[in-house]
């Protein structure tokens, strides 16, 4: 027995409820299914896999994944409109991790242009991820307001932009709480008026970058139509692999912009922050892209984005106050009793706008319609109480 019966029970007891989970945006459908035989019966899991260093740099460590690494990433790129042939990215921890690296190298490449540190402009109703970041990263932040929608206001963006610094704005694609998307064209108005020194755009598309690509909306996190530079989105979130992961996509030009930061033992510049990297989960992004292909993520969008009409349908039938917003998969509603949000783990926010003490739901592959149906009449027999 490799881990006592008790701890294992004990865990499992946890995921029985697991379907019920739907305040978070964690896929708990992994489609992952046969990749643990094939990782046994390729003899892969014997060995110690590590994709130290840049994945796009000649081998600097040999006893990695990074061939596969590399395929994914520019399968993805082509994905999100990265011009062929430029794309950098790699498979990196999570979503904070992608976001680490675009502030970062944002933030860098524009101290090398400019011979100044950035300012950040990031939305109140963003991630809190960001500004966490900069805090870690000493960087000077705006935090802005946002509009009824949720997005950056362009308005209180002018007003907090200071174009004698060079500015590096994050936009959230799918802020946390309302699900809301900033309009980056917006917002690249205000840029075009007031040139600032220099800009460097980065997506925190954690959640929505997984499936906006995979409806009829996908310009928005297309690199050639919205002109950003880089962009952060989770693994474990809409791509369902099950464990934390995720993407950074981005442009050779930009790592070829960045200060020289030479590693003798690592053979070259190394522009990554972390040494060793996960080699296991580029394996399952991949597994996942040959299981599912662009057909399947469209229907689990599609189906992902239906369901969320359905909810927010059943809760308007029932004139029980709710909200979604444009392309969004959460809906955030008047804030049920304590027992729903926890049989739901449901998250909790604040809007004054609407009405003060709020719940939402992601509604994310694993949130069928029987799901929503038992959670309406949960809601409705709570307003009964
Ligand atoms: C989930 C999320 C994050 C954090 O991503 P992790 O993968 O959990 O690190 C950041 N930003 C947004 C918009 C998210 O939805």
């Amino acid at each position: 027995m490799a881990i006592e019966k008790e701890l294992v029970d004990l865990m499992k007891k946890y995921y029985e409820n697991v379907d019920h989970c739907i305040g978070y945006p964690v896929c708990q459908y992994p489609n992952i299914s046969g990749f643990g035989e094939w990782y046994d019966k390729t003899g892969l899991c014997d060995i110690s896999i590590n994709n130290v260093g840049n994945p796009f740099d000649a081998e600097q460590f040999v006893l990695n994944s990074t061939m596969i690494e590399r395929d994914v990433i520019r399968k993805f790129s082509r994905i999100y409109g990265v011009p062929e042939g430029k794309e950098w990215g790699f498979v990196t921890n999570s979503g904070t991790d992608g976001n680490m690296h675009g502030i970062y190298f944002g933030a860098k490449k524009l101290q090398k242009e400019t011979g100044m540190l950035p300012l950040v402009y990031i939305s109140k109703e963003a991630h809190y991820s960001s500004s966490r970041i900069c805090d870690v990263q000493n960087l000077e932040t705006r935090m802005i307001d946002y509009d009824k929608y949720g997005r950056m206001d362009p308005e209180a963006f002018r007003e907090a932009l200071d174009p004698t610094r060079p500015a590096l704005i994050v936009f959230a694609i799918g802020s946390t709480f309302m699900g809301a998307v900033d309009d980056i064209q917006a917002i690249q108005k205000v840029l075009d008026e007031k040139k600032p020194v220099g800009v460097y755009k980065h997506l925190d598309a954690a959640l929505f970058g997984g499936y906006l690509p995979f409806t009829p909306y996908k310009d928005l996190v297309n690199m050639q139509k919205q002109g950003y530079d880089s962009i952060a989105i989770s693994g474990h979130k809409f791509f369902g692999v099950d464990e934390p992961c995720g993407l950074f996509i981005s442009r050779q030009e930009i790592i070829d912009s960045q200060q020289s930061f030479k590693v003798e033992y690592l053979r070259n510049d190394m522009p990554l922050i972390s040494c060793s990297r996960n080699g296991l989960t580029p394996l399952k992004f991949h597994w996942i892209m040959n299981a599912m292909g662009n057909e399947g993520f469209e229907k689990e969008a599609a189906f992902m984005l239906e369901n969320t009409q359905y909810l927010q349908d059943k809760l308007d039938e029932n004139n029980y106050p709710a909200w979604h917003l444009k392309y969004s998969n959460t809906v955030f509603f008047k804030r049920p009793p304590q027992w729903i949000r926890d049989k739901y783990m449901l998250a909790n926010g604040y809007m004054e706008e609407y009405g003060g003490e709020l719940s939402h739901v992601v509604v994310m592959q694993h949130v069928t319609k029987d799901i929503i149906d038992e959670f309406i009449e949960d809601i409705l027999s709570s307003v009964e109480e």
